[in-house]
């Protein structure tokens, strides 16, 4: 990633230079005008945010129509693209930037970073996502406190949540992204689509609207050649995009600890041969 500029603050020092401790006080329009930026709200057509930049001030035009939740993590997502690429032409950013923009690396992903990380601090979040369970009801829950999406709820609560789970995006023709915790990386990867057993695939070919969370084949999502024989409980919705969120959680926890032991084998393996 590129130097910071001398203008940039990262979210938690914005905060902090603002003495907000709680969710309830995370106020978009006050942290905008802190960072130089005017939020102002009007109707617009072919994207949800803009911003328009001009020397050190910033107007940031939110769409009035979208739901209360998208129009804060917008302007946290246009007070990224301020903080991280002034200088630059004005950014026009669309909806789906907002569900779509969380893997690669460019500057939408980075805005949408800048924007989690100022409605969705860290420390604050831990505070509030102890021992809740990966599913959607508990991040319904947080996404009522903190006023934000289900899209970055989730992702925050798989990134700083305490137990083994994974969150994957699915759109109707590919995979979108997903995010595993930090107890899944460099273990399990997900398949390019859900198996005909999942939820998600039930969703994503019409055949129903919404399921209850339900233990489903863990061969169903991820490509380890024994993942037949466990289970993992599985979680999505259908956002109305047609997009659906999966959020997998390792209850049982065997298949973790069996990798984990095999990993540990192939280790004292190659030391064993390392000594001949
Ligand atoms: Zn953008």
């Amino acid at each position: 990633m590129n130097p910071s500029p001398e203008w940039y603050r990262p979210p938690a020092q914005i905060l902090a230079d603002l003495g907000i401790q709680e969710p309830a006080d995370i106020d978009i329009e006050a942290i905008a005008e802190d960072c130089a930026a005017t939020i102002r709200y009007q109707p617009l057509s072919g994207c949800a945010a803009r911003i328009m930049g001009y020397k050190d001030r910033a107007i940031i035009t939110i769409d009035k129509d979208c739901y209360r939740p998208r129009q804060r993590f917008s302007g946290g997502h246009e007070l990224g693209h301020w903080m991280r690429d002034r200088g630059q032409v004005a950014f026009q950013c669309a909806d789906k930037s907002f569900d779509q923009e969380w893997s690669a690396d460019n500057p939408e992903t980075r805005a949408n970073r800048f924007a989690s990380d100022l409605l969705l601090p860290g420390k604050m979040f831990r505070r509030y996502a102890h021992q809740k369970p990966p599913t959607f009801d508990s991040v319904q829950e947080l996404a009522e406190i903190f006023c934000t999406s289900l899209t970055a709820t989730a992702i925050r609560l798989v990134e700083y949540g305490e137990l083994p789970a994974m969150l994957i995006c699915n759109g109707p023709e590919k995979r979108e992204w997903y995010v595993p915790n930090g107890d899944l990386r460099n273990k399990l990867w997900p398949e390019l689509r859900p198996g005909t057993g999942s939820i998600a695939y039930s969703l994503l070919n019409g055949h129903g609207k919404s399921f209850s969370p339900r233990d489903v084949g863990a061969g169903e999502w991820v490509n380890d050649r024994n993942a037949h024989n466990y289970w993992v409980r599985e979680d999505s919705r259908l956002l109305s995009n047609g997009i659906v969120l999966t959020l997998l959680w390792w209850k049982d926890e065997t298949q973790l600890i069996d990798i984990d032991n095999a990993i540990e084998e192939q280790g004292s393996w190659r030391s064993d041969f390392r000594r001949e």
